[in-house]
This record gives C-alpha cells, structure tokens and sequence, in this order.
C-alpha cells in the first residue's frame, strides 16, 4: 500500500502516524508519572524535584517539530527506495518472517552504536551549541522530552532510517516495529523515574542494558552517560559518568519510614499526653 501513496500523502501519513505515537506514549508516561503515581513513585524520581511548565511547553513544542522533519527524512527514504537506492522492499516475501524479525532486532542495535557515536559527536566544542544545546535545555526531563531537538539535530536523530535502509534489507513494518521499540525506551529514558530493582547494579545485566538513571545523570551535567538502550558503548569506551552506579543505588534504596510523632513502645496515656 505504501508504495502506491502519492509525496504529500507519504509526508502527511509518516508525520501524523509518527506524532500520535510520540503523543499517545508520552501522554501515558505523564499521566502515570506525574498524575496517578506521583506521590507514591516520587521516591523514584531521579532528580527529586517537579519540572516547571515552561520546559514542558518547550519540550512539547520542539518534539513537534521534530516529528515535522522525521516525515521529511522518512518521506526522502521511502522515495529513495522506490528508486532503488536502498534496501527496502515491500513484500515480506521477498525475505523470510525469520529476516523481518531479525532485521527489528538488527536495526536496534545500528542505531544503539550510531546514537552513542552521533551524540558524543554532537557534544564536541564546536558542534553542541548549534546542534544538541535545546535537548540540554531539559535539566530535568520529562517524557516529553523524548523528540526535543533543534532542528539539525533532528536530521540526524532521523538518520537511522536511511543508514539501517542502506545497510540491511528492510521492510517498512519491520523499521514501524522498530520505532515503537525506540518511542517506548526514549519515553521511558525521559521519564524522569527509575523502574529497575536496586539488585539490577549487582547483576551482569548492568554491563549490557541501559538505564534511565543514567541518561536522566546526562541531562544534569552534559558529559558522559552518552548510550541509548544500551551500555556497552559507555563501557568500552570508558564515558560512563564515575558515580553512575552509586546514584542508581541511592535512587532505587528502599527510604527510611519517617519517625513516628509518638513513641508507638509506650502506650499513650492521659498523664504522658500532658506531659
Ligand atoms: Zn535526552
Ligand atoms: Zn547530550
């Protein structure tokens, strides 16, 4: 079907599917994280304070735009198959189910290394003001903060999908599957809450999975912690933040109960009430 949409209709089809899906996942992190639970999910709260509206607003209206230009970059990739430029193919039979699910999983990882290369590219000197300085705005993120860029950073945080369509044979579901994988982390990453269990940073996972303590540690002092789902890159080339454990495990510490008002040993009288 997609193969037989006209441009605009190809632009306005990626940019809305894009945008609602952005909407829909982050408006259920802020509903969850900030409404329903937040008191009894505030001990998680990475940084222990509420984001002020002004971010809110900036973060919305920045991610907006991004989702503009990801249609353009989508819009340029599909046409450039079409032309045969690239790899993507339109019937799933033209490779296994067995290639389609491996090319999800394949492309995840692509974009984890080109994410943690492109980003502490965008961190050079000379590079971070014009190109990642508005997503550093976000102190302290919130989940819609997810797809908050300046516009030239969300050409190339839109580069995934003409490298994986260069480097692998893809179908445009596969690369639709793939996206809701990379919203959902992002979401989470930008919630501003840690979900994993305090045991999490004695386990070898550690070494491979992400967390969102890490990337949230990134956005309150812009050096290190530069991965996206994944740790590894961080590790190997040593730019994880030194006190990115011990903050994981003081977040995710089960809090003292407060000191009870009254000593609850003694039972309360008359005569010790006065008293
Ligand atoms: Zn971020
Ligand atoms: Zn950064």
């Amino acid at each position: 079907m997609i193969g037989k949409l006209n441009t605009l209709e190809l632009w306005a089809g990626i940019t809305i599917f894009t945008g609602f899906r952005y909407l829909f996942l982050a408006s259920i992190a802020w509903v969850l994280c900030y409404w329903l639970f937040h008191g009894k999910w505030f001990h998680r709260k990475i940084i222990q304070k509420r984001p002020g509206a002004e971010d809110i607003r900036r973060e919305i209206f920045y991610s907006l735009l991004s989702v503009l230009i990801f249609g353009v970059v989508g819009l340029c990739t599909i046409i450039a198959g079409r032309m045969g430029w690239n790899q993507l193919y339109w019937k799933v039979s033209d490779h296994s189910w067995v290639w389609f699910g491996a090319s999800v999983i394949l492309t995840i990882f692509i974009h984890d290394a080109y994410f943690y290369w492109a980003h502490r590219w965008m961190h050079h000197p000379k590079l971070y003001r014009r190109m990642h300085l508005i997503h550093h705005k976000s102190k302290n993120p919130t989940p819609w903060a997810s797809f908050a860029f300046g516009p030239w950073e969300a050409v190339v945080q839109a580069g995934i999908f003409p490298l994986a369509t260069f480097l692998i044979p893809i179908h445009p579901l596969a690369f639709g599957i793939f996206m809701g994988w990379q919203m959902f982390n992002n979401v989470l990453g930008h919630s501003g809450f840690e979900f994993y269990p305090n045991g999490f940073m004695n386990r070898k996972i550690r070494f491979f999975l992400n967390t969102p303590t890490n990337h949230i540690m990134h956005h309150e002092k812009p050096y290190g912690n530069y991965g996206l789902y994944f740790n590894f890159w961080d590790r190997w080339m040593g730019t994880n933040q030194r006190d990115y454990e011990s903050r994981f495990k003081q977040v995710t510490q089960k809090r003292p109960e407060p000191e009870p008002l009254v000593d609850t040993k003694k039972p309360v009288t008359a005569d010790s009430e006065l008293a």
